[in-house]
């Protein structure tokens, strides 16, 4: 039965993000999944450690999730919310705002980060359309950003890798640097933050004029390879956004929903933005609901008579759906109950402690950490800070290895990812880092 499984999923299946022939050599298929583990077809059993793509909360199988969606099944599935909405949606709107920073008060819907992002974008450039002031359509993004894989968020991202191919079909967008202190010439935060808010404020001064809005991650570049900005940066970014009236999008799509130990990643420096997506975690990892938070200021450069053209002409079929919200209630409802937000607090302190020891590993050269978003960047000399060879893959052969020790997850190039679910144990978390310990090692080693 699994083999012929794998058979098939050989034969006719495409995945994201993956080299299919990668996938071939080394196929796996999921049939299960229970707390923070799932199980393969072949009853293998593997720690989540990336949370199924960064966005698990509660783990699987939670009997309060699972409910909740059977609860909402008894009554619909799905209907539209083109031009009407639905009860869920409404409730789930309520609670969403009530728990965003505070000049927050419309969401829109959608089903994936990338649409919360590619929204966002349309937003703020229709906005400066609607208020008269049709001159401001450019954007400003940050290096190495992402923002999801649609057209719009690909024009702000910038890994080249992901994004180089699509470069005849950006729209441009203008690049402003990203404090990477582990990569920088001082190797000091302060100095390397204050030097790309200087940067920034060039670009606004030459171009503040034609700018419509400026994306950035929130705290930490994920994608990247979890860069973890230093303290003051965002709400320096924040500061020129308003002096130089450019609206600021702030893409908490990783980082919201507890990732990084508040609710929203931007609390950590007060930072208000006028328009913000979220995703991933906002059903525990269950469904796919997105969200673009914005202003009332900016809602009401829409809201007019038809006849003005002023609505915002975006919406996708399954916006807003009902079994989706409803499993985002519950789980905003086990956030408060089961007090994730100070629970990833707390365990944020183990993790960071029980990742300290792999400093002393021969090819770990930085460990950033935000919460439960942790970076391990490997490289080949930890006193020149030389990389491995691209061709030898360091980082997805450590994935594999650990894969084969009972742990999943993917890596950012050389930088392994581990983002396990919100309510891994302390004892959890240390098996965990045992296989990344482990792996490194063998794999490593065996690379010397
Ligand atoms: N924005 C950020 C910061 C992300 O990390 C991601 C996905 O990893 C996205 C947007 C895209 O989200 P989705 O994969 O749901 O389209």
């Amino acid at each position: 039965m699994s083999q012929d499984l794998i058979e098939k999923s050989r034969k006719y299946l495409w995945l994201p993000f993956t080299q299919m022939k990668d996938y071939d050599e080394h196929p796996l298929i999921i049939e299960s999944g229970e707390g923070i583990k799932v199980k393969d077809v072949n009853g293998k059993e593997y720690y989540d450690g990336f949370s199924s793509v960064w966005l698990n909360v509660h783990g699987h199988r939670k009997q309060e999730l699972d409910d909740a969606i059977k609860r909402q099944l008894e009554k619909i599935a799905h209907s539209t919310l083109l031009g009407m909405t639905n009860i869920p949606a409404t409730e789930l709107a309520e609670r969403l705002v009530a728990l965003s920073p505070e000049k927050l008060t419309r969401v829109f819907y959608s089903d994936s980060g990338a649409e919360a992002m590619e929204i966002a974008l349309k937003m703020a450039f229709q906005y400066w359309k609607n208020i008269g002031r049709p001159e401001k359509q450019k954007f400003i993004s940050m290096q190495n950003g992402y923002h999801g894989d649609t057209i719009g968020a690909v024009s702000v991202g910038s890994i080249d890798l992901f994004h180089h191919v699509y470069g005849p079909l950006m729209f441009d967008s203008f690049k402003a640097p990203i404090p990477y202190v582990y990569r920088s010439e001082s190797n000091k935060p302060e100095v390397c933050r204050d030097d790309c808010l200087k940067q920034l404020e060039h670009l606004l001064i030459e171009h503040h004029d034609t700018i419509a809005a400026l994306s950035i991650e929130s705290m930490v570049q994920g994608a990247a390879g979890m860069i973890v900005m230093p303290e003051g940066f965002l709400s320096g970014v924040r500061k020129l956004c308003t002096k130089y009236e450019v609206l600021m999008i702030v893409d908490e799509v990783a980082t919201g929903f507890g990732r990084t130990g508040k609710m929203f990643a931007c609390e950590h420096e007060g930072v208000q933005p006028d328009l913000m997506a979220a995703g991933k975690g906002i059903t525990g990892g269950y469904l796919p609901i997105a969200v673009t938070f914005t202003t009332e200021e900016i809602y009401q450069a829409f809201y007019d008579d038809y006849s003005t053209l002023k609505t915002f002409f975006h919406g996708h079929s399954y916006t807003g759906n009902q079994l989706g919200c409803a499993v985002a209630i519950e789980n905003l409802r086990l956030f408060e109950q089961d007090q994730i937000i100070k629970q990833v607090t707390q365990k944020a302190q183990i993790l960071h402690e029980l990742l300290q020891p792999l400093m002393e590993l021969a090819h770990v050269g930085d460990i950033r950490q935000l919460g439960f978003m942790c970076g391990i960047e490997l490289v080949q000399s930890k006193e020149t800070k030389e990389s491995f060879p691209k061709t030898g893959r360091i980082g997805y052969q450590v994935s594999l290895k650990m894969r084969e020790l009972g742990m999943l997850t993917r890596p950012m190039g050389d930088v392994l990812v581990f983002m396990p679910p919100l309510v891994s144990t302390a004892e959890e978390l240390q098996a965990m880092v045992n296989i990344i310990k482990r792996a490194i090692e063998e794999v490593t080693e065996r690379e010397l």
